[in-house]
């Protein structure tokens, strides 16, 4: 695992150096180099370096390969007793040695992600205050109004290319964690380098503590957060416009991921600095885009087209109004009206069905809200309905009850059911239920991993609608190229560039998403598809290289030690 840090120009064009590697930093030594995470090799430093770097003797005296390392590793992480030591076991990895982690998490990324990410950060985040060990990422709270951007220079790496950042309103379907929502940038940053290479030192993970209105946490002594009720109004929009100002001051060429804000600032947010600074919000339009791939392969499946497909949502908040939207955009440039298209998506939410006249609808909620009689049962509106699709965003679990199931697999020869809502305890059925109560015919996929489910003496494999498989590569293909905006149609290209990565056999087994392990390649399409959306749309800051996938191949980080002597 050797690393060339002047890497040769794949793109075939003279050596440029990756504008998403960190800028360089002098070389720690002793003590100090085994106690940067990002130096540190542990027992994998060879004898020339320990000599070179004055390790001698601060190291047992066993050297180590890489694949040794790895091996100690898993053996330790499978003795835990459940996924929450887990989590702490590479949490405290990735502290001591930044390179062994990715290694670990590259290597073995189906076992990996669900640890590291859904299902397990969110408890992680619940459990912040008495798990916190190390502070990693950077704060900022209703306090620091003034001076957010010094607050950012305090970061060491000044290439920053990758924020997330979070206000922990809505963390996943758990809701309000407050300042203890930083479990969920720190995992998001993670399967950015993952799944996408994106080098993990230009990744920098914000927490924005304006306060919890969550009682447990006020209440609780080792709360990481603010203990005040959350900042609302003026103030709460003078603090976040300051901190996306600090950003394009300190952070030029960062692209900001807005992620897990309640819906109420979410929505507002997004419109606001859509077109204004380079940003997206990944739980409206990366959802949408993950639930818009698995749209497109279920129609290779079933044969059928996207514009005789009608949707029904449980859930009517960030995740399905963006998917709703996309959806819209997707028939709109297949010619479709959008009048007509909004006409085939329609909304459950907590007080039923969204229908015309309904009181008290949010401006995002309007356009589809069309006349039907009130309804407040799902089961009645599967039945006036008649989806081809039935989707879960609503964060309440086992409300796709075996009736419901039931009618979908009468009323379709193929249901569409996606339980989309995190983590799995919230999801809205699970896949046996789906394959079972549908007998077989359902096409399911849920947010949070479910393993394969045997019906009959067949064989389904569930598909996750992660967004892992869309955020990545988006964020490379931005990053890449330097876009200044990102548009809703980079996403669309990032669904269907998703979808034509399922291959037959995936299809097959009822797969609609290609296998994780395949993650990396396909981030990589994914990029290459949005830089060239970047490109027609005069988006891009940089010129396009002679060969875009081998330019962007060459962005990529690898987990490999660098030889320092
Ligand atoms: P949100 O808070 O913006 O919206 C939740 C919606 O659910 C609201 O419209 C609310 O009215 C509705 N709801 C609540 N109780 C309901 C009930 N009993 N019946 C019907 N509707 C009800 O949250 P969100 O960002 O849209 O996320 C919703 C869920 O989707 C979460 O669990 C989240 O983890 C999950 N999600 C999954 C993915 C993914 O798998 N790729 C991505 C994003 C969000």
């Amino acid at each position: 695992m050797k690393k060339t840090i002047k890497k040769p120009s794949a793109s075939g064009e003279k050596a440029v150096y990756s504008p998403l590697q960190p800028l360089p930093n002098p070389l720690p030594k002793g003590v100090s180099c085994l106690q940067n995470p990002i130096y540190n090799k542990g027992a994998a430093f060879t004898l020339a370096e320990r000599e070179a770097l004055s390790l001698q003797g601060l190291l047992p005296p066993r050297v180590y390969t890489p694949d040794e390392q790895v091996l100690r590793i898993l053996s330790n992480f499978n003795k835990k007793p459940n996924d929450l030591e887990r989590y702490i076991h590479m949490m405290g990895l990735q502290d001591r040695n930044e390179t062994l982690f990715y290694k670990v998490v590259m290597d073995h990324i189906e076992e990996m992600m669900p640890i590291i990410y859904t299902p397990t950060v969110g408890r992680a985040c619940q459990e912040y205050g008495s798990i916190f060990s190390r502070p990693r990422g950077i704060y900022i709270s209703s306090r620091d109004r003034g001076r957010v951007k010094k607050i950012l220079r305090n970061w060491q790496e000044k290439n920053v290319r990758m924020i997330v950042v979070t206000d922990g309103e809505r963390i996943l379907g758990l809701g309000d964690l407050g300042a203890q929502g930083m479990g969920i940038p720190i995992g998001k940053l993670a399967l950015y380098t993952a799944c996408a290479g994106i080098h993990p030192q230009v990744c920098l993970p914000i927490t924005i503590d304006v306060g919890t209105n969550n009682e447990t946490l006020l209440r609780d002594s080792l709360y990481t957060g603010l203990r005040e009720p959350r900042l609302r109004g003026e103030r709460y929009d003078e603090l976040i416009e300051e901190f996306v100002q600090a950003v394009q001051e300190v952070f030029p060429k960062a692209l900001i991921q807005f992620e897990d804000f309640g819906n109420q600032n979410a929505f507002r947010l997004l419109e606001k600095y859509q077109d204004k600074v380079c940003c997206f919000n990944d739980d409206i339009q990366g959802t949408a885009a993950v639930a818009a791939a698995g749209l497109f392969s279920v129609m290779g499946m079933i044969g059928s087209t996207i514009q005789k497909q009608r949707l029904l949502f449980l859930g009517a908040g960030e995740a399905g109004i963006g998917i709703a939207e996309l959806f819209v955009e997707a028939l709109a440039v297949e010619g479709v009206d959008r009048e007509v298209a909004r006409h085939q998506c329609w909304f459950m939410d907590s007080k039923g069905l969204i229908v015309r006249g309904r009181d008290n609808l949010t401006e995002q909620k309007l356009p589809f809200a069309h006349e039907h009689p009130a309804c407040t049962d799902l089961l009645a509106a599967v039945e006036a309905l008649k989806p081809t699709a039935l989707i879960g965003v609503s964060g309440m679990p086992s409300s796709f009850t075996k009736p419901v199931v039931e009618a979908m697999a009468r009323i379709n020869k193929r249901p569409v059911i996606f339980a989309l809502s995190n983590p799995t305890s919230k999801a809205e059925c699970t896949a046996s239920d789906a394959y079972t109560w549908s007998d077989g015919q359902a096409i399911f996929a849920s947010g949070s991993p479910f393993g394969p489910v045997v019906h009959k003496g067949q064989t389904f494999v569930p598909g996750q609608g992660n967004n892992a498989y869309i955020f990545p590569g988006v964020g490379l293909g931005v990053a890449a190229v330097e876009a200044r905006h990102v548009t809703q149609s980079m996403f669309l290209v990032a669904a269907r560039a998703l979808a034509c990565q399922v291959d037959k056999n995936d299809l097959k087994q009822g797969r609609i998403y290609p296998s994780l392990k395949r993650i990396q390649e396909v981030s990589a399409h994914i990029a290459v598809a949005v830089a060239e959306e970047a490109y027609r749309l005069k988006l891009a800051a940089i010129p396009r290289p002679k060969n875009l996938p081998a330019y962007i191949a060459s962005m990529m980080y690898k987990p490999e030690y660098p030889m320092f002597a």
